[in-house]
């Protein structure tokens, strides 16, 4: 079989797989950018894996970056471009269920091939477009099934995290996982145990975000991968609630994280805490904490001028977004216009700062202060007060008369 548009993406590398070529060796395109171009979606990295050995790479091109050189990963840069070149391996031995105890570089592509994690990223495809296809991966494209290379069971023993890798396969390509695989899973999800946080946050999130995001929660429950997931144990009621919840696609992390903890019904302290187990940044959390109290806000009533200030446009539209998935309208234009009709976005657009206030109240700083530019700022939101000095000065004033 051989591709009959090459996408721009390989075109631009072929110079890169020429040059090892010319000095004897092999080389192709493997992984995620082969499968991609055949579903003919877009291609992210395109990954090259060649005969050479990393040494004999940094001696073809003049510009390499030691990137990964144990694993046998040389990157090389052409002009504007640059592209991991990894030597054809086998690995050995995963004594502790996530990583080889060795990587030994061969000679041999089908070798490296069959170390590979599903039949669908095991394909190459040489410089002409010639796809190399060793286990069956194009039927398994066809029939849109994701299996394991060789016996899964020695799979997911070798390396557990594939087993989070396969279910988010199923929602970013809306693929099944076959039949010998997923009992694998199921006979050896509590593996997951073993696997650094960080490495499966990398695909929870990639699931979560995937295309058919039902079709990869489902056996991640019904395995019970999700109770060696952080903080998940409990809560295998709630992410089968979540994967009821409308099946459209939701891109934006924040946005996915926001639903799925709002029908975990966490408190405010409790979803810091499990996002901090999941080690998503401090960013993350905040927009997450933001979108779950908004969202809880919008679901009850209406938006309050005070809700658009406190969260920012951005927070308050994700919100507005979110409420497609209980069945509202989001009403955007109309969010968007109410913010930007507010008299203030920011307390340091208020026409008295707190200087202004010491000088005028001739009182020492203290926690008055930071309360009266509270109320002043509150009352400016809320089309109470003007947002002018003079205003501003009066109003304080009736404020302190009236301690
Ligand atoms: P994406 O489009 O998300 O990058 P990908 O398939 O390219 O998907 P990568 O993590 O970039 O995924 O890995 C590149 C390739 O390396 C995979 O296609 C697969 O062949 C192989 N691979 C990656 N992780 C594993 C693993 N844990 N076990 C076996 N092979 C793996
Ligand atoms: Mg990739």
């Amino acid at each position: 079989m051989k591709l009959d548009t090459i996408p721009d993406e390989f075109t631009k590398a072929a110079s890169v797989l020429k040059e090892i070529q010319d000095h004897g060796f092999e080389a192709y395109f493997v992984g995620g950018s082969v499968r991609d171009a055949l579903l003919k979606q877009p291609i992210h990295d395109v990954d090259i894996a060649t005969s050479a050995y990393p040494e004999e790479i940094k001696h073809i091109f003049p510009r390499t970056i030691d990137v990964g050189i144990e694993h046998g990963t040389v990157l090389v840069l052409d002009g504007e471009e640059q592209y991991e070149i990894t030597t054809f391996r086998t690995e050995s031995a995963y004594q502790d269920f996530r990583r080889p105890d060795t990587v030994t570089f061969v000679r041999s592509l089908k070798e490296d091939l069959k170390r590979r994690d599903f039949t669908i990223n095991a394909l190459a495809m040489d410089v002409e477009g010639n796809i190399i296809d060793l286990f069956e991966g194009m039927n398994d494209l066809d029939q849109q099934i994701i299996r394991a290379v060789g016996n899964p069971k020695e799979r997911f023993h070798e390396d557990a995290l594939r087993m989070m890798r396969g279910l988010r396969f199923a929602s970013q390509l809306d693929f099944k996982i076959e039949e010998n695989t997923l009992s694998a899973i199921q006979e050896f999800h509590s593996l997951l145990g073993k696997i650094a946080v960080e490495r499966i946050a990398v695909e929870f999130n990639k699931l979560l975000m995937g295309k058919n995001r039902r079709a990869a929660l489902l056996p991640f429950i019904e395995t019970e991968c999700y109770q060696y997931c952080p903080g998940l144990r409990p809560f295998g009621e709630a992410l089968f609630n979540f994967s009821d919840l409308p099946n459209q696609q939701i891109e934006i992390d924040s946005e996915v994280w926001t639903l799925l903890l709002r029908t975990m019904q966490l408190s405010e302290s409790e979803v810091r805490g499990f996002l901090k187990e999941w080690k998503l940044s401090n960013q993350m959390i905040h927009a997450v904490q933001q979108r779950i109290y908004g969202l809880n806000k919008r679901l009850a009533g209406e938006w309050q001028a005070q809700d658009l200030f406190d969260l920012g446009l951005d927070a308050a539209l994700s919100v507005e977004k979110l409420l497609f998935y209980y069945g509202q309208k989001s009403k955007l234009e109309e969010v968007r216009d109410c913010y930007l009709g507010l008299a203030i976005h920011d307390r340091k657009q208020l026409a008295v700062t707190g200087n202004d206030l010491l000088a005028y109240f001739d009182k020492k700083p203290g926690k008055w202060l930071g309360e009266m530019i509270e109320m002043i700022e509150s009352a400016v939101v809320n089309d109470k007060l003007v947002n002018d000095k003079e205003m501003i000065l009066i109003f304080a004033k009736e404020m302190i008369n009236k301690e």
